[in-house]
């Protein structure tokens, strides 16, 4: 059973080791970034706002594995106390990494903090896919598209 928690440890730090290569391997093979937003302004911290977007992945992955062990419990296929354990660790230290990593990273215009969302609607929230505010930045960021400040409108590339 320790093995489950071992390999959840293990998958933790990997998946922090290879965001931080992907950031680093962006951050010096990066292409040349365009815009067809004329204000757009470069933003100096963008691999940090990659990394963010790679631990909400992250966070997406483990919610579904949990759910998965939940599901395989309820059905009695797998009983695992250990393994959701694990999970919830995971999760739990993913969250936390996300809050250190978000409250770091501001806007340079309004210096609001770029994916945290404080209210329900802020005014410019752009919505992708389904998603705005803060999810729907880190998604263009993970795509490498120009993003906006939900709060006060500032284009940047990230
Ligand atoms: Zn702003």
């Amino acid at each position: 059973m320790a093995d489950f928690i071992r390999s959840f440890a293990w998958v933790f730090v990997g998946s922090i080791i290879a965001g931080f290569l992907i950031a680093y391997f962006d951050a010096h093979f990066r292409r040349p970034s365009h815009s067809d937003t004329t204000d757009a302004i470069l933003y100096p911290r963008s691999k940090l706002l990659r990394s963010a977007a790679f631990i909400v992945f992250a966070i997406w992955a483990t919610f579904a594995v949990f759910i998965l062990l939940i599901t395989l419990n309820g059905m009695g296929v797998l009983h695992s106390p250990s393994l959701f354990e694990g999970s919830i660790v995971t999760l739990a230290g993913l969250c936390l990494l996300y809050i250190a990593l978000a409250s770091t990273l501001r806007c340079q215009q309004c210096g609001k903090h770029l994916i945290i969302q404080w209210i329900e609607a802020p005014e410019f929230a752009d919505r992708i896919k389904g998603l705005d505010g803060w999810a729907s930045i880190l998604l263009r960021v993970s795509r490498r598209k120009p993003f906006q400040c939900m709060y006060c409108g500032q284009h940047y590339l990230p």
